[in-house]
């Protein structure tokens, strides 16, 4: 194979149109692969958000988005998108070199963004008001209004795509953004800014900067002049983001984090199940809000499927995305150092590591070794917290009500699974599980057109589908007297 190669050594911020160095120098950035430091992105400090928040704010209040016909606005959503698909192999390797992706996950991961603006450029136009009869004197209709300046921080493990399903919401709804693309994998969210540029979208209406999240981050967040916020990321960030947002009564979407389980009843197809779950733990290396990270399954076949998930995992090929292996690097030192130092704890209380546990020895970059966990008990630590890394841990249970109680016994609400054959079991299940959605006999079964959201500590809004529009516009109501005379209607 041949070697990949970034296109440059230096990435500056987008702010109001152009492209721009950050006040607080540059920030390193790691191929996980590797370690080796591959470029520097501009670090975006307050002076660097003043000027994009000014240049969103402007931007909006010219009123050029708004003003625009929605079909012209999807257009130009459409044109955003062309020109993704057409960069999609260039961003393939930025991806695959900055994340760890491997080369087809990073080249989907373009086309899923490229995707999210075709979907939403088709809504843009469709986004519709009501009348509301109040009698002859009067007209009385909604309008989905706009936020104003919608300001969005993403995270490292699917940076374009979630960058993307904010950025087009935004923007068919006629908002403008300043975005915060995460320091440790900000290269890929540049292309969206170079796909606004030459799809001719008016400039400040998509401002996109790097920073860390402490300073910049946070600073977006509690920006004064901002009015939305769009947070995709880990529960205490979500958690400090909303004091901020609360203290200008800022509306939030909170996509948070996620220890999803699926069930396994005993008429499951177990292949379909096993093959399903391990896509659902170990695409992106677990880096996945959304990863299939429990798995609970009926007593009668637990073993089976044991062995099963065993022997999925032990094939898995493990090494760089740019080698195209199954199972890639996780993002940082400091991830698998956490992921790891998971996986010691469970074995520490009780739990029994089928396969895995351990990081890679002999590889360069940050490598976890495939990893499944039995006799997981509720009260572990490895059965109630995040990993968000290839780690699966194995629950087992007897009755219907007590795979819903484990499925269901933890603080977040991301999603949850059902595989069964029984399609009364499925709706009895799904109907019960506590979780922003369900899926049956697949994990991820969905895509760009379903609603994606939490409940509990996974946050709440949607993202995704025609309901994540509704995130991004508030509902203003216009009342029209139109006959003449004085006085109003009696009784309201
Ligand atoms: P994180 O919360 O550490 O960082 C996310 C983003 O927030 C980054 O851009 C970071 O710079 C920024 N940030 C950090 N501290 C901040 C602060 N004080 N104020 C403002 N911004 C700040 O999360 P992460 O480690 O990058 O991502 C992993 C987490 O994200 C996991 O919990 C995962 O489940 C969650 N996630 C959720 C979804 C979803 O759609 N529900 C998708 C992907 C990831």
């Amino acid at each position: 194979m041949n070697e990949l190669h970034l296109p440059r050594r230096r990435w500056c911020n987008f702010i109001d149109g152009a492209w721009v160095e950050g006040s607080g120098g540059w920030i390193e950035v790691e191929n996980p692969a590797t370690g080796e430091v591959i470029a520097e992105a501009a670090r975006a400090v307050q002076a660097d958000l003043d000027r994009a928040v000014s240049a969103a704010r402007r931007c909006f209040d010219s009123r050029v988005l708004i003003d625009m016909r929605p079909m012209e606005r999807g257009r130009m959503l459409l044109e955003i998108a062309r020109h993704l698909e057409a960069m999609a192999d260039e961003i393939a390797v930025v991806e695959c070199l900055d994340n760890g992706k491997n080369l087809t996950a990073a080249r989907n991961e373009a086309l899923a963004a490229a995707r999210y603006f075709t979907y939403y450029g088709g809504a843009a136009d469709k986004l519709e008001g009501r009348y509301i009869p109040l009698g002859g004197d009067y007209v009385d209709y909604t309008v989905p209004a706009p936020f104003g300046v919608s300001a969005q921080i993403v995270p490292w493990n699917f940076p374009m795509q979630i960058a993307a399903r904010s950025v087009a919401c935004a923007l068919a709804t006629a908002n403008c953004v300043v975005l915060k693309s995460p320091e440790l994998s900000p290269l890929s969210t540049y292309y969206i800014a170079e796909a606004c540029l030459r799809a001719g979208v008016p400039a400040g209406a998509v401002n996109i900067l790097c920073g860390y999240g402490h300073d910049c981050g946070a600073a977006l967040a509690a920006h004064e002049d901002i009015d939305h916020i769009v947070f995709t990321g880990s529960v205490p960030t979500g958690q400090s983001i909303l004091r901020a947002a609360a203290e200008r009564l800022i509306p939030c979407v909170m996509e948070l984090g996620g220890k999803s389980a699926g069930i396994v009843y005993a008429d499951a197809d177990l292949e379909q199940a096993v093959a399903s779950t391990c896509i659902g733990i170990f695409t992106n290396a677990g880096q996945v809000c959304s990863a299939s990270s429990r798995l609970v399954v009926h007593r009668s076949v637990y073993d089976r499927v044991l062995e099963m998930l065993k022997a999925r995992a032990e094939a898995l090929s493990i090494g760089p995305g740019a080698e195209g292996c199954d199972l890639g690097p996780l993002i940082s030192a400091a991830q698998l150092d956490k992921v790891e130092g998971y996986c010691l704890g469970a074995v520490q209380e009780g739990a029994e590591a089928v396969t895995g546990s351990r990081r890679c020895e002999g590889l360069k970059g940050y490598f976890m070794s495939p990893t499944i966990f039995a006799n997981v008990s509720p009260d572990m630590t490895i059965a109630r917290e995040e990993v968000f890394g290839p780690v699966l841990a194995v629950q087992v249970f007897d009755e219907a009500e007590e795979a819903v109680a484990l499925a269901n016994g933890t603080d977040y609400g991301l999603c949850a699974g059902v595989y069964t054959r029984d399609l009364a079991l499925a709706h009895w299940t799904a109907a019960r599980l506590v979780a922003g959605q369900v899926f049956v006999n697949e994990w991820f079964a969905g895509g760009i057109e379903t609603p994606f959201g939490g409940t509990k500590r996974s946050g709440y809004g949607r993202e995704k589908g025609q309901e994540a529009l509704l995130g991004y516009v508030q509902t203003k109501n216009v009342g029209i007297r139109i006959t003449s005379g004085a006085g109003g209607r009696p009784g309201g």
